[in-house]
């Protein structure tokens, strides 16, 4: 692989890395895409639009987050030092809230004054919710059946912020419908509406500008962890749903290719399909991920045989989905990025020591991160250190554990 190949990190104009992503979408939502595009270009090349978000980011959302030296779990390692990048600590909870911001300020600069968003556990919509309430937005938020009912308490937390939730019946009631059926009202409602993508998905731009708003992210990290020991890290390791955690992570370090980049997909609880979410995971007969669109974009997608889009399972929401950003695909195929799967024990397992050793309850999603940053940190000498992507606080699925542990 050329080395130019392996380091480019900006799509073409239409937005393929390769011959992944694009903008594989019906005839009506290309004008509004364009507009976007160019919306999203201008603001990207301009001063006033960042100095208006980094305000923000600081005075609502709490940055910059600390990159905190986990001195216990370094220790329980044996290896390399163990940093964690504490996205955890920001407003609502997550990392979510850079992109929704972001967003929000390109909708009030295009004077959208409708917003609208899917969301599976309700992550998304919460930090959705939140932003449209802080612009004066009016928000729509679009969840399936079956999510409504497993994440009751974040769908009155949207409604307290103002959203109006609608519940989709459709297919298997999950995120996937939910994003089938938000793409729909924005095709009826593009003059007023803006849609607020949650992760590096979807068609182009939203997955380079969900990645360019996720960034802010690795700078930060990249600079603390200079000023910390003084060095690169050998390794960066973050979970991996759409993408926009890790790809946010990964991005200001694509050109250092001694710093390597681990993403962790959700292996669930099994390997045939239906059992995980792990797309980079081909093997099984049942089938597994492979090349294809899904929702505007050309990536691994879990399919069955026949190429009907594959079930998904996972322990944690936030990663249960049955495709990848496009980006991802293409870390993935040039070698530049390393995949690997933690399965449901696996995450249980990062959530408990997580907890026990720093004091600091993840969420299940950042939970798979835990396990196999133990093992690269074993790898490796003490004077080296390695990066975790806290993506999220474990509130929302303490519950759940509890339940589980009965
Ligand atoms: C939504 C979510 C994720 C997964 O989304 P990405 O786009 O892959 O980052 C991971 N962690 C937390 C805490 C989340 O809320």
């Amino acid at each position: 692989m050329k080395k130019t190949q392996i380091t480019r990190s900006e799509p073409d104009e239409h937005g393929h890395w390769g011959r992944f992503g694009g903008r594989y979408v019906p005839e009506i939502l290309v004008a509004p895409l364009e507009e976007l595009t160019e919306e999203f270009m201008r603001a990207r090349h301009g001063n006033n639009f960042w100095r208006e978000l980094n305000q923000l980011l600081r005075d609502y959302a709490g940055r910059p987050t600390p990159l905190f030296h986990a001195e216990r779990l370094s220790a329980h390692a044996g290896g390399a030092q163990i940093y964690l990048k504490r996205e955890d600590l920001l407003h609502t909870g997550a990392h979510k809230i850079n992109n929704a911001l972001g967003q929000a300020l390109l909708a009030r600069r295009m004077r959208k004054q409708r917003v609208i968003a899917e969301t599976g556990a309700g992550q998304h919509g919460v930090a959705t919710a939140t932003v449209c309430a802080l612009f004066g937005l009016r928000c729509v938020i679009y969840m399936g059946a079956e999510d409504v009912r497993r994440q009751a308490l974040n769908v009155f937390r949207m409604r307290l912020l103002g959203a109006e939730v609608i519940t989709v019946n459709a297919g298997t009631r999950t995120l996937k419908d939910a994003i089938n059926e938000a793409l729909r009202d924005w095709a009826t409602n593009v003059h007023d509406t803006y849609y607020l993508l949650g992760s590096a998905l979807g068609p182009h731009p939203y997955p380079l500008m969900v990645r360019e708003f996720q960034s802010v992210i690795g700078r930060e990290a990249r600079e603390q962890i200079l000023s910390a020991s003084g060095k690169l890290p050998r390794a960066l390791i973050a979970c991996v749903g759409g993408g926009s955690n890790a790809i946010g992570l990964f991005h200001p370090f694509i050109a250092d290719e001694r710093v390597r980049l681990i993403g962790v997909e959700a292996g669930g609880r099994g390997d045939s399909l239906g059992e995980h979410a792990a797309r980079f995971h081909t093997a099984a007969k049942s089938g597994g991920g492979r090349v294809g669109v899904l929702q505007g974009t050309m990536s691994y997608v879990l399919q069955d045989p026949n190429g009907q889009i594959g079930t998904t399972h996972s322990i944690s929401a936030g990663l249960d989905y049955s495709a990848i950003g496009p980006e991802h695909a293409f870390l993935h195929d040039n070698g530049r990025a390393e995949y690997i799967r933690s399965s449901d024990a696996d995450a249980l397992e990062g959530f408990e020591l997580c907890a026990k050793l720093e004091g600091i309850i993840p969420a299940l999603e950042t939970s798979h991160a835990i396990p196999p940053a133990i093992r690269v940190a074993r790898q490796l000498p003490k004077d080296d250190a390695i990066i975790v992507n806290f993506s999220g606080r474990g509130d929302k699925d303490v519950q759940l554990v509890a339940d589980l542990k009965r």
